[in-house]
């Protein structure tokens, strides 16, 4: 049954700042999906937690999106409300850094650095924004944002404003209880991280050298949401996708990028049922020739069918 009544279209059109029908393909890293019935951007946590609690009051659908980097959006678009969070604020204070959920953890990796902090590099290998990173617990290079996070400021539905500790939110890998748990529907507010004091010339040495690694061995300039599947446990997805002779595997305009199996790239006009489809063919694939079962970490939103 839809949501859709006269009256919460009226509230939603009210929206200081909303559109209707925004276009979101250009809103995430794969280039892909449909429209939002309605879109807003939001920075001012108090309006963000208003705007979330009138949707949860009013049986509205919404989605809260970061930078798009971990998303695979329907061809159909995306029911009710998109909220694209955008509180970037951060704050350095000794050897604690606190950052809005808005905040690109790319950014965040060299505000740290030119504070003279070590410990947060890994963090220019995620494009995403710090929310995102959150509820995904986001890490590259063998280290994972649980292992400086502090506490994170948020805010439950319903249920007002929280503050979680690392305990509360359950991590686990590329996963959170806000992602698959308790605190399922919860939103980042502001994250606090501790750091080490450290040299940060050395910070930002380190960093270049990741990046340039990884502009060698992954996709990383081409339309893409990163790895597609979580690497099962001591093994690796890309090699599990390259051993079922998968490089290169193309449907539509999605295909398996040959530099790296476990990227599915969007070569212009890939549509998200194409994405899917190839997906799907990966999983019979490995699943076929290895048993085993390739768990998505990209995630799958919108008005998909079947
Ligand atoms: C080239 C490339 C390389 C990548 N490399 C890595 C890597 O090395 N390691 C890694 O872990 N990931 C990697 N990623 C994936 C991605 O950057 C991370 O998963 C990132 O954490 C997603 O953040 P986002 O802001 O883009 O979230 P989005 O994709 O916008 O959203 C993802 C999920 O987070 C939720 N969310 C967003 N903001 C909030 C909030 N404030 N509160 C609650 N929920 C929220 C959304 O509702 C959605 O369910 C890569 C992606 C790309 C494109």
């Amino acid at each position: 049954m839809s949501w859709r009544t006269a009256s919460k279209v009226k509230w939603l059109e009210l929206l200081p700042g909303v559109s209707e029908d925004e276009p979101l393909a250009s809103r995430t890293s794969f280039g892909i999906g449909g429209p939002a019935d309605f879109f807003v951007e939001m920075s001012r946590p108090q309006a963000i937690e208003e705007v979330i609690d009138g949707c949860v009051e009013r049986g509205i659908p919404y989605l809260l999106l970061g930078a798009g980097t971990n998303l695979l959006i329907a061809d159909a678009g995306v029911e009710g409300l998109v909220l694209r969070v955008v509180n970037r604020e951060h704050q350095v204070d000794g050897r604690e850094v606190r950052a809005g959920a808005g905040l690109k953890m790319m950014r965040l990796a060299r505000i740290a650095a030119d504070a003279g902090l070590r410990g947060f590099e890994f963090g220019i290998g995620i494009p995403g924004t710090v929310g995102g990173a959150v509820y995904q617990n986001a890490g590259c290079w063998g280290k994972e944002l649980r292992e400086v996070l502090v506490e994170v400021e948020g805010y439950m539905p319903g249920a007002g404003a929280k503050t979680w500790s690392p305990a509360d939110l359950q991590f686990g890998y590329r996963t959170s209880a806000l992602r698959e748990g308790r605190l399922k529907g919860g939103l980042v507010i502001e994250a606090k991280f501790q750091l080490e004091r450290g040299d940060g010339e050395a910070a930002k040495a380190l960093m270049a050298k990741l990046t340039k690694e990884r502009n060698e061995t992954q996709p990383i300039k081409t339309k893409n949401s990163g790895s597609v599947f979580k690497n099962p446990p001591g093994d690796s997805a890309g090699r599990l996708v390259q051993a079922a002779g998968l490089k290169g595997a193309r449907e539509g305009n999605a295909v398996v990028s040959t530099l790296h199996g476990n990227f599915i790239v969007n070569e212009g006009g890939a549509t998200a049922v194409e994405v899917r489809r190839l997906i799907e063919r990966i999983q019979a694939e490995v699943r076929r020739r290895f048993n085993l079962e390739l768990e998505t970490e990209v995630e799958m939103v919108g008005r998909f069918k079947g």
